[in-house]
Order: structure tokens, then sequence, then C-alpha cells
């Protein structure tokens, strides 16, 4: 039979067409705050049309990879419309990766010109001999911090200021609009390539209320930074919808985030737990009153988090799971109808969940090695993979065994999760963290949250040692609240009534600081290397 409806290329400059006519006086804020800039998207729309043309002019392949090395900026989004729109691939640099990784990164990607924030350019430029396929690096003034005299770096605003606006047909939806490298823990990082189609699909999923419900009348936040999948879409999601967008610039303290959430009555902002665990502190001296959603993810949500959040604020943290290569939201915790009215143990559980896949996503769990799946019973344990419309079938150009499917086309996540009878997750641990002890797993995970949840504990992860005769076993990293005192055993001795008795730690070692990953999760791997020789006392 025929199609009855027309074959429209769900494409990103067909998101940005409709921000440009729809939504042209709708604001976006760059920080920091006291400083901030303000701009609307009709003005927006117009530079996005100039950096379309200047990409022309500086001679970059019709399917060039355009590098940006950025915070959260409305310029920085400038180019997020601008590269794809024009056929060319947006490739969001990590600038708090290590030098070998970024060189890797560029030179793997083959990015042709890099953009960068001024106050990042001191980072970049000592790498630029090495990447061997940067003919331009364009800076962004949002300081005034020096620029080494080369005729390689140019200006942005002087070279938009002397280009004409372009008009964008990307026909071919299956076309690639933008790519990001996951850092992962072995072995060199990976690429991600994001088509228009799945941009386009990814963002419309986002906004509705199953997903993260982002509305025309919202002003949202992202603090997760542009450089960490797209800011999980919320960079296209945002102008589609209409919402106005605040970024944080070049600060990321608590204290501005802080100040940036109440001047500019912000309803929904996203970031990692690290970044909410740090702006806790601050929230009974802030007016959070326009705050409807507050999303949290990329590591587990504590529990402890969550409620501190409800209790401050009376909205408790909306968690969300997903990963670079699901682009990146896969699942979303919300209460559903059936719980209304639980008490409060179980609507804690429920926030404590990875949630329910979103429209476009299909998951199972899934045996190491084999491809029948597990009952959803929230008992039985396995592998988490995925399936959906915006889920990478593969890496770009990966390295040799390197493969992220399965062979019948399910996304292996590494993660191990239950998922119970309504479809809701609850991850146990990555694959990698879990520990192995006399050949049963402990969840590193669920020791880490329960920790969380003592009074006197900032900071917890749980990481495997080995050991002589059960392979494994669990060492307890606990940073201690200001102010606050607590002994191994007295931790000890609140697990013991929560966990089953060979789950609980062998040792409970207090540091400084849990070491975190360049988008600011805990780092097991840096944690590891710190304990490599670590053993046990008798
Ligand atoms: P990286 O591997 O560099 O951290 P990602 O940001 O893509 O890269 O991380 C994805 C991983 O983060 C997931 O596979 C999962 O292990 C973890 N993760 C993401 N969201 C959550 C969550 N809500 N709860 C627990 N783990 C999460």
């Amino acid at each position: 039979m025929q199609a009855l409806v027309q074959d429209y290329p769900l494409t990103v400059d067909s998101i940005f067409r409709r921000v440009e006519r729809l939504f042209p006086d709708k604001t976006i804020v760059t920080g920091p705050p006291g400083a901030v800039t303000r701009t609307t998207y009709g003005e927006w729309a117009e530079r996005v049309r100039r950096l379309g043309g200047l990409l022309d002019e500086l001679g970059i392949s019709a399917d060039g990879r355009v590098g940006t090395f950025a915070w959260n900026s409305a310029r920085h989004l400038e180019l997020y419309f601008a590269a794809p729109s024009s056929g060319r691939i947006l490739h969001t640099l990590n600038i708090r990766l290590f030098p070998e990784q970024l060189t890797y990164i560029a030179n793997h990607a083959e990015d042709e010109v890099i953009f960068v924030d001024r106050s990042l350019l001191g980072l970049l430029w000592p790498l630029i001999d090495t990447m061997t396929t940067v003919q331009h690096v364009v800076v962004m003034d949002d300081s005034d911090a020096a620029v080494p005299d080369d005729p390689r770096i140019r200006n942005y605003e002087e070279l938009l200021a002397a280009v004409a606006p372009v008009d964008f047909h990307v026909d071919d939806e299956r076309r690639a609009a933008a790519m990001c490298y996951t850092s992962g823990t072995t072995g060199n990082p990976k690429g991600v390539v994001y088509s228009h189609r799945s941009t386009w699909l990814h963002s419309v999923a986002a906004t509705t209320a199953s997903c993260l419900s982002i509305r025309e009348d919202d002003t949202v936040l992202p603090v997760v930074p542009m450089f960490h999948a797209n800011a999980w879409g919320i960079a296209q999601a945002a102008p589609m919808a209409g919402a106005n967008l605040v970024f944080p610039g070049r600060d990321m303290s608590p204290e501005a985030i802080g100040r940036l959430l109440q001047e500019e009555k912000v309803t929904v902002t996203a970031g990692v737990p690290t970044i909410w665990q740090g702006l806790l502190p601050l929230v009974d001296d802030l007016d959070l009153s326009s705050l409807r959603t507050l999303i949290c993810g990329g590591s587990a949500v504590p529990a402890a988090l969550s409620e501190a959040y409800r209790e401050k604020t009376g909205k408790p943290i909306l968690h969300a799971w997903g990963m670079t290569e699901t682009h990146p939201l896969g699942s979303v915790s919300h209460v559903q109808s059936r719980d209304a009215g639980a008490d409060d143990e179980t609507l804690v559980a429920i926030r404590a969940r990875q949630g329910t896949p979103m429209p476009g996503v299909e998951l199972r769990i899934v045996e190491t090695g084999s491809i029948d799946p597990l009952p959803w019973d929230d008992t039985a344990t396995g592998e988490l993979q995925v399936r959906g419309a915006w889920i990478a079938a593969d890496y770009y150009k990966p390295d040799e065994g390197v493969e992220l499917s399965t062979e019948d086309g399910w996304m292996r996540t590494g993660d191990v999760a239950a998922i119970d009878r309504y479809g809701s997750i609850r991850l146990v641990d990555r694959t990698k963290d879990l520990v192995k002890s006399g050949g049963e797993w402990i969840s590193s995970v669920e020791l880490e949250n329960l920790l969380m949840g003592h009074p006197a504990v900032a900071e917890a992860a749980v990481i495997g040692v080995p050991h002589p005769k059960w392979d494994e076993r669990p060492l307890a990293c606990v940073v201690v609240k200001d102010g606050e005192s607590v002994t191994a055993e007295e931790l000890l001795d609140f697990l013991r009534p929560k966990v089953a008795k060979w789950w609980l730690p062998d040792a409970v070692e207090f540091i400084d600081e849990v070491p975190k990953t360049s988008v600011g999760k805990f780092s097991k791997k840096d944690l590891r290397g710190k304990f490599a020789d670590y053993t046990f006392a008798d």
C-alpha cells in the first residue's frame, strides 16, 4: 500500500526554522551571574544563519567535523544548529579530558575547525600542533584571556560580522548531525554519531510528559555540559519546545548555579548528582520557588539526595538514566498513577529507580553471553540491553574487537539491572564495578546509596579489592561531612540491618574526596588505582 503521509525529513534545520519563526522573542541568558548576556532566539537565529555562511567561507567540507571546546553558552548553541543545519557535523570536545585523549579524539573525528571559548584557549592551544586535521581555531570572546599571535587563530565576532546569512536545506534525515565521544574506562575513547533523524526524534521525546516534560512556558538551565551528550539533548529539546534557556557560561560553581536558578526564575534544570550535592548546602538561602523539575542522572541518584531536595524545596529529584550511546536519554523515573498516594517509603524507592523507558526505547535484560530475555520480576538481574529510534548501532570507526550491538540488534549497555513487571529499571551496577565475591555479585551502587543515607556521610564509593579467598571484597571509601565525625564501626553497624551479611564491606577508608571523571561522576577507575595495593587487615 502506498504511504499516505508525507515523507517529511526529520532534520535539525527543521527544528531551527521552527525556533526562528515561532519563538523569536524567547530568551537565552548566558552567565556568569552578575555579568549575564541576554539574547533572543530571533537574534540568535540570525547569527546561526551567518555562522552557516562562515563555515562555507572557512572552506569546511560538506560533511566536515566542526569541533567545539566551550562552556554552555548562547554562542555554543549557535554552533549546535549551524553545523548540522549546513550539513556539517557538530563535534563537542570535552574540555576536561586529558591532553592525549583530546588529541586522539580530534584526530579520530578529523575535526577541521575548533571553536573555542577564549577562557579555554590556554587548555587547547598547547595541543594544536598534535591535532593534525585542524586548520582553524576560532576564538569566542567570553573573557579577556591572552590570545597567542598565530595566523590559525581567528576571532568569532569579527568573522561573523563579515559574512551574510545563508539558507539551510538538509534533505537526508539519515545524515550525521553530531558526534560525541565517551571516555570509557579502558581502551581509546569511542565515538558515537547522532543522525538528524535521531536528534529530531530524541528532542520530541525529551519534551514529552513521559520524559523531561519541557514546555514553552519553561525556563531551562542545563548544568550538564553541552560537551556531555548534547547536554542530555536539552540543547535541542528546549529550543524545539520554545522554552527560554539559561546557560551557566564559565562559572560552574554551586554559588553561581544557585544565583542563576533564583535570579532567572528557572523552572527546569539538569545535572549529575555531584552538582546537586554541591548546591545542597546553599538551598536554604535560595528562593527556588519557580523550580518545577530538578533532573538528575548520569550516575545513580542517592535516595538521601533526592529526599534532601524534597524536604528543602518540596520537589524531589526526577531521576533519569542514559548514556552517550543512547543520545543520551533512555528512561525516566516518574511516579506513575498506580502509585499516587503510596507511602513515603514506596515513593523514595521509586525515585531511586532509573525508571521506565521513554517512547522510542525498548529494553531487556539478559544473562551474559545469551540473548534470551530474563523475567521482569525485579529479582532477576542481567545486562541491560536497549534498542530504539536513537540508540547507537555501532561506534564510529571502532577499534578492533569493540562491538556495541548483539547479533540480534540490541545495544549492550554494560549496566546490570533488574526490571519490575511494569518495566521500571533498577540499576544494580556497571558490569565493571560489581564486586565479585565468592562467585556472587555485590552491588557497589546499593552499598553507596545506603552509606550516603548516613547523616555524617557526604560521599561514599565502594570498590572491589582483590581478596585471596573470596576473589574480591568490598572496600567502602567514605568522605565525612564537614563538622561531622563517624567511625568505620559505626558505619558498618548502620549497614548491618540493611544488607546481607556477606555484602558488608570488609573495611572503610576515610578519604578527603571521591575522585571525579571529566563529567563529574565518581571515578571508580581512579579510586581503584589509589587503592591498587590495598590489603585488608586480618
Ligand atoms: P561515561 O561512561 O563516560 O560515564 P556516559 O555519560 O555515557 O559516559 O555514562 C553512561 C553510564 O552512566 C551508564 O551506562 C550508567 O552506568 C551510568 N548512569 C547513567 N545514568 C545513571 C543513573 N540514573 N543511575 C545509575 N547509573 C547511571
